[in-house]
């Protein structure tokens, strides 16, 4: 298994429970998203998979890469008839009319039941392996994670499953205890900008100037999948928007335009969003928006923050303590929005509070 960016102690664990002979049957990749626990997942299960998966040179376990199961895994689709993954989006094909209409806020226990429960139960098509894995696996509410429970606590052989979470704490603590939890960190930024540099080489219609790469970088914190939203749907705009209204209020000019602003930046996204992804939730597209701004907020704010301590001012204290008081504010004020963001504020009172509260505190 190739090690994922960044991840070789998550890696390494997974590795050395195949090369073991002893592979556990339930698994929970846990972290930050778009930090590689899904690719991992799926790389764990192509060598699961094939039924002549055998230690290498250096005693790794590794799949054959060549009989027709590792041809399927490797397929562009992941067309092996004993990999089934399961996402929320498995919703739209469901036979039932009312789980294929609904908006697509968490994973149905009808897709559960379809595509793990009763499939986990019948023998495996390729007479080997059969590998499970749920991504965004919080999304499970009650009834299906206790479903899951009973299959966790008698496995049908040769099944094994994967249930990747940014959210942890929102699986039942008696699943957690029946799988084996593997935690995945941020990724440092050199391994980001790495990624991000191919990625934007690849990527023709991408055109991003070397300022803006290192910002992505910065906003990114970390995640790949961070770093890709920011370039997909040029949050480095955002920021250019943003960056001039927010030194005017650091200059004791008041908010001005900065609530009314972010509104518009979350709104423009969230229509964007809908329209690229069929059946997303305008409501839940708008939450993520305005998580997207109150992150931007805060990287703005951590970046002003290390350019007052570089240039602290030995002549006029009062002036970077002002400074600093200002960012960490901003810091905190974002951090607070976000936890109010569960408690169904409206998402534009929410920054417009923002603007005006930061601004008082100058
Ligand atoms: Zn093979």
């Amino acid at each position: 298994m190739h090690t994922i960016l960044g991840q070789a102690s998550a890696t390494h664990v997974l590795q050395s429970a195949l090369n073991s002979g002893r592979m556990h049957h339930a698994w929970i990749l846990h972290g930050p998203t778009g930090v590689g626990k899904c690719t991992t997942a799926q790389r764990v299960a192509r060598i699961l998979l094939c039924p002549n998966a055998q230690p290498d040179l250096t005693g790794n376990v590794t799949a054959c890469g060549s009989c027709p199961a590792c041809h399927l895994a490797d397929s562009e689709d992941s067309t092996h008839p004993d990999l089934h993954i399961v996402v929320k989006e498995l919703a739209r094909y469901h036979d039932d009319r009312t789980v294929r209409d609904r908006k697509l806020r968490n994973i149905p226990r009808g897709v559960l039941e379809q595509h793990l429960i009763e499939p986990a139960y019948r023998s495996a098509q390729m007479n080997h392996h059969k590998v499970f894995i749920v991504d965004e696996a919080e999304l499970l509410d009650l009834t299906g994670q206790n479903t899951l429970l009973k299959t966790l606590e008698e496995p049908p052989a040769g099944t094994y499953i994967f249930l990747v979470t940014s959210q942890e704490d929102r699986l039942l603590p008696t699943i957690r205890s029946r799988c084996q939890r593997v935690p995945f960190g941020m990724l440092d930024d050199h391994t980001v900008q790495t990624w991000v540099e191919q990625y934007v080489a690849n990527q023709e219609e991408i055109d991003l100037p070397a300022d803006q790469l290192a910002w992505v970088v910065r906003f990114a914190r970390g995640s790949l999948g961070q770093a890709q939203l920011a370039i997909a749907y040029r949050l480095d705009l955002w920021q250019q928007t943003l960056d001039p209204m927010i030194d005017a209020m650091a200059k004791g000019k008041g908010a001005g335009e900065i609530g009314p602003t972010m509104t518009q930046l979350a709104n423009d996204f969230a229509e964007q969003w809908v329209n690229r992804n069929k059946n997303a939730s305008k409501d839940a597209a708008n939450k993520a928006a305005v998580r997207h701004i109150l992150g931007l907020v805060g990287e703005v704010c951590r970046q002003r923050l290390h350019d007052v301590s570089e240039q602290a001012d030995p002549v006029d204290p009062g002036t970077t303590d002002r400074k600093l008081h200002l960012w960490l504010r901003g810091i905190d004020l974002a951090q607070d929005a976000d936890k109010h963001l569960a408690t169904n504020v409206a998402p534009a009172l929410l920054l417009d509070n923002l603007a005006v509260q930061w601004a008082a505190s100058d």
